[in-house]
């Protein structure tokens, strides 16, 4: 692979047609649709390495009528997805922008497909998170990234953000959700075995030949991974650790951008479009005060780098913030884990354990506020409008040794030193742990009992957990007579602390169907774009499916790259 392009230092003299800030998801399909396309393109990124939260995200897309089925079922698909999403979002959010997502997001697969490394393999099994809702399908529309070696990135590697620690086994080994199922099950198959031996031997291998962590990449660093080839092999110009520090129109119609790259400012170059793809507001302080519900939650599981500067620099040039809604930002229910190191970790309860047999949530007076099982956005928003931020997540025992609690993995034979380190509370009675987490005794020991008694009934007679798919779905099929009630009762007991940590902003700037910037007359701005969490959300606050924040920040970002060469679509 060529990469002398990779660092050159930019000045004055060089001109692009485009200048995408932030190479995450969104920046970098942009930057090599736009190279694919003819355009010559500057791809600035503020740190040292590409990737942003997409590096440490699932990597799963939500595409309507995607490759996955035939040209018949892809048209209904679509069709049902817009009735999903209109009863749902409804007025939420512009149609056409919805409209413009569905028509448009199998195309973008298909291109992405023969044009670059990207590659996407269905999910069946992952279902819209209201799958009771009409139009909701219970698998088919998301696909994920499919696993990348990275050492076809070459020096490259470097450039690429790793993934969350928590997230890997063994200090560096990335797993797929496929691999997580077959560990999980060693002794189910000698298949599963023989693949575990095979993943160990590879990592084993990589960190023998100098390898920093493993190479066999996963999830959303598969496809961060697959995009940075992309974008290098398309001959995109990248330059890291650069900040733009002004955008003004040039007397050409253009823009003039003035830099700092590393330590030297006053640097500068121009473009004809620039792309506004800086992931959000996640690592912002005083937009978090602003525009999430109180208390402001402290944590986030999205990039910090991600702190809102791509969007004001777009609102100096006459973009406008979209109004706020009641959630800005999408959820994940997560405990705070303190690592070795003595830094912090955000570890999201997404499907492992809440919706699992002998669990409950329950707030300061020891009650439950919600079918635990639900998606992790839903239960994050059911915390806040009962007053439950943050709550406690509460089993015994054989619960954490079966299914595992947060971080803490199944199958662990002590949980002294995560009692020690003050992850996990423990208590020898259900009482002695309601002292210890402050919560009231009495109203434990009745939500306890009356879980114990829907586990024996097989029915939630207060919040219906298990008796909705996405629950059911994560719950245990092993476990009878309903997958995810269970008994908490025998002691000690343990409970952690969750609460609400964004995965990344939904409130975005205001876009139209080629996302192009408006401005407060809802006029387009030439040469102006957003995508992915800078631009304003479709989805409207929800969080419809598994996917929903890839899929359209990759969707719009084909479809502006297209705009900004002069291309349409193809027709679909
Ligand atoms: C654990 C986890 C799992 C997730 N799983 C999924 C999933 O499976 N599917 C899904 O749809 N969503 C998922 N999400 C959310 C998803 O990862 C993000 O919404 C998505 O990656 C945002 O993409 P982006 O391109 O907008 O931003 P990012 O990927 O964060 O990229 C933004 C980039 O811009 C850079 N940047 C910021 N400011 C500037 C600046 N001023 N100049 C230059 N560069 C700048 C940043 O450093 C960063 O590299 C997950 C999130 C988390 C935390």
């Amino acid at each position: 692979m060529t990469d002398h392009r990779s660092t050159a230092p930019v000045d004055e003299q060089d001109s692009f047609d485009a200048i995408v800030l932030g190479a995450g998801a969104a920046g970098m399909t942009f930057a090599l649709v736009a190279a694919h396309e003819g355009l010559r393109v500057l791809l600035i990124e503020k740190t040292g390495m590409v990737g942003g939260t997409t590096a440490r995200s699932a990597g799963t897309a939500w595409i309507p009528g995607n490759f996955s089925m035939s040209d018949d079922e892809a048209r209904a698909d679509v069709d049902a997805a817009r009735v999903y999403l209109d009863t749902l979002v409804g007025v939420r959010s512009p149609a056409s922008l919805r409209e413009q997502f569905l028509r448009h997001g199998a195309a973008m697969l298909r291109y992405l497909h023969a044009h670059s490394a990207v590659r996407f393999q269905p999910c069946p099994k992952h279902t819209d998170y209201y799958p009771e809702l009409p139009g909701a399908k219970t698998g088919g529309r998301p696909v994920e990234a499919v696993v990348y070696d990275g050492r076809e990135l070459g020096r490259w590697f470097a450039r690429l953000r790793p993934t969350l620690p928590e997230f890997n086994v063994f200090g560096g080994m990335m797993v797929s959700k496929a691999d997580i199922d077959r560990l999980l099950n060693l002794r189910a198959s000698r298949d599963n075995f023989v693949h575990a031996l095979r993943l160990i031997a590879r990592y084993a291998a990589d960190r023998i030949r100098g390898y920093p962590r493993g190479t066999r990449l996963t999830m959303g660093n598969a496809l961060a991974a697959r995009l940075l080839k992309s974008v290098v092999d398309a001959g995109v110009t990248l330059q890291f650790n650069c900040t733009v520090d002004s955008i003004d129109r040039d007397e050409s119609g253009g823009f003039r951008i003035g830099l700092t790259v590393g330590d030297r400012s006053n640097r500068a170059c121009r473009a004809r479009s620039v792309v506004f793809a800086g992931g959000g507001f996640s690592g912002n302080e005083a937009w978090r005060a602003q525009y999430m519900p109180q208390p402001t939650p402290h944590f986030t599981a999205a990039s910090a780098a991600n702190d809102a500067s791509t969007m004001e620099l777009a609102r100096a040039l006459g973009a406008v913030l979209a109004p706020p809604r009641e959630h800005n930002a999408w959820w994940f229910p997560s405990s705070i884990v303190r690592r070795d190191d003595g830094s912090t970790a955000v570890f999201p309860h997404i499907v492992m354990d809440r919706a699992k047999p002998g669990l409950i949530a329950v707030d300061r007076r020891g009650l439950r506020f919600v079918n635990e099982g639900v998606n992790y956005h839903e239960f994050s928003c059911a915390a806040y409008a009962n007053g439950a931020v943050p709550c406690w997540l509460v089993c015994d025992a054989n619960f954490i040794r079966r299914y595992g609690l947060g971080a803490v993995r199944p199958g662990i034979r002590s949980l002294r030193s995560w009692v020690r380190r003050g992850y996990l509370q423990r208590g020898a009675t259900l009482d002695e742990l309601a002292l210890d987490i402050s919560v009231d005794a009495a109203g434990l020991q009745e939500s306890v009992a009356r879980m114990n008694g829907f586990a024996a009934s097989g029915v939630d007679a207060d919040f219906g957990k298990g008796s909705d798919g996405v629950s059911r779905l994560n719950g245990d099929p092993a476990h009878a007579p309903n997958p995810c009630l269970g008994a908490i009762e025998k002691p000690p007991f343990y409970a952690v602390e969750a609460a609400p940590a964004d995965l990344g902003t939904s409130l975005g700037l205001v876009t139209n169907e080629h996302a192009q910037l408006l401005d407060a007359g809802r006029a387009a701005i030439d040469g102006l774009y957003a995508c992915g969490n800078d631009m304003n959300s479709i989805m409207g606050g929800q969080y419809p499916a598994p996917g929903v924040t890839l899929g359209p920040a990759m969707t719009f970002a084909w479809l502006a790259a297209l705009h900004a060469a002069g291309k349409s679509p193809p027709i679909s």
